[in-house]
């Protein structure tokens, strides 16, 4: 018998497990038997972009494994304490796109919808690692500005949900948002960037599904997955209850040293993506943030793991190569062309 009290715990069960989320690095590196020389230097770097990591996710790592793609993403390193020249605080400009608090308008046709500042994780590579979340994310009851400026521009056809991360709303909020962006006559689609389909599925809950199926809009999630083996058991579930929703499920990832920046992790991953219906979509080179340099490939390596790619896959699970360059009209493709082995220069 379902009571009362059962679909009240079914409905928070995101919650809960987010409470119990790992913060302190001395706990991620007992539970996975890391060296303790490692303590340190997670807890200087922790101070300036705090450690935040399901539980979930973490059990999917490998034990006594200090390079494991999934850890590297979340375990604070005295890398981060390096300022290199060329990186920054705010890399792709996103300050100067703010039109109106919460809503950044870049693109022609489509605007995003900052709605939080939370995510479910920090990701150490995260572009807005020392965005100031506090003034300028909608947080709900300051998206009606942005909701009206949505509704007084009939050039934006497709609205996208972002943050942090968006699903950190529960759905009954999300529900009225919706709802009021149905409202407005000239927008198409609905596309919600999130990672938590993957590092916490449990937020994949059947409220959610029948919300985007239920939509007057088309219903795109753009999920962010960097490795294979970050698509587990759950997150396998969640994608297909998504998929059944009749939601377009697309992937970006980011080209990160030491997690993904090989042809066969790469062609693992979308082989893989697709299992879950899941098209690669686009895979960023890194934005050059502060914190974050120990992470990036340059240019003529991600071309050269891109023109190797393309042998070991269909063109279709090939994800398009971008770079965010400041100011530009769109997401730069790179390695549209064949790579010069020699000179390890493109050439047409
Ligand atoms: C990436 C991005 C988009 C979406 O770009 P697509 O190429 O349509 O995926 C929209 N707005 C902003 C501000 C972005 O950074
Ligand atoms: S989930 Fe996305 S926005 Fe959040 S920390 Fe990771 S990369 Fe950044």
């Amino acid at each position: 018998m379902i009571t009362e009290e059962k679909i009240l715990s079914t409905r928070h069960a995101w919650q809960q497990e987010l409470s119990r989320a790992i913060t302190r690095p001395e706990e991620l590196i007992r539970v996975l038997d890391l060296d303790r020389g490692l303590l340190p230097a997670a807890y200087a770097a922790a101070k300036r972009f705090g450690l935040l990591v399901p539980r979930s996710y973490v059990a999917l790592m490998a034990p006594s494994e200090p390079q494991d793609p999934l850890l590297r993403q979340v375990l604070p390193l005295a890398e981060e304490l390096w300022s290199p020249p060329g990186f920054s605080t705010d890399p792709v400009g996103e300050r100067a796109a703010v039109c109106t608090p919460g809503l950044l308008r870049k693109y022609q046709g489509r605007a995003l919808l900052l709605l939080t500042g939370a995510c479910a994780i920090h990701c150490r590579y995260c572009f807005r690692r020392h965005f100031p979340y506090r003034e300028d994310s909608a947080q709900l009851d300051r998206a009606a500005g942005a909701v009206r400026r949505l509704a007084e521009d009939p050039s934006i056809r497709e609205v996208i949900l972002s943050g942090g991360d968006p699903l950190m709303l529960d759905d009954e909020p999300l529900a009225i948002l919706i709802g009021k962006l149905e409202e407005i006559p000239h927008l198409r689609r609905l596309r919600l960037h999130t990672r938590l389909p993957i590092v916490l599925p449990a937020r994949v809950t059947d409220r959610l599904c029948h919300i985007l199926s239920a939509s007057r809009l088309q219903p795109v999630m753009v999920v962010h997955t960097n490795h294979a083996r970050e698509l587990g058991s759950a997150a396998r579930s969640a994608l297909e209850r998504l998929r059944n929703a009749g939601v377009l499920l697309l992937n970006q990832s980011v080209l990160l040293r030491g997690v993904n920046d090989s042809a066969h992790r790469l062609a693992a991953l979308s082989e893989t993506l697709f299992e879950c219906a899941v098209v690669p979509y686009y895979l960023h080179l890194l934005d050059r943030v502060l914190g974050a340099a120990h992470f990036e490939s340059d240019e003529a390596t991600a071309i050269e793991i891109l023109d190797q790619l393309r042998t070991l896959l269909p063109g279709y699970l090939v994800p398009r190569l971008v770079k965010e360059t400041a100011g530009e009209p769109y997401k730069i493709p790179l390695g549209l062309y064949k790579l010069d082995t020699k000179t390890k220069k493109g050439a047409l």
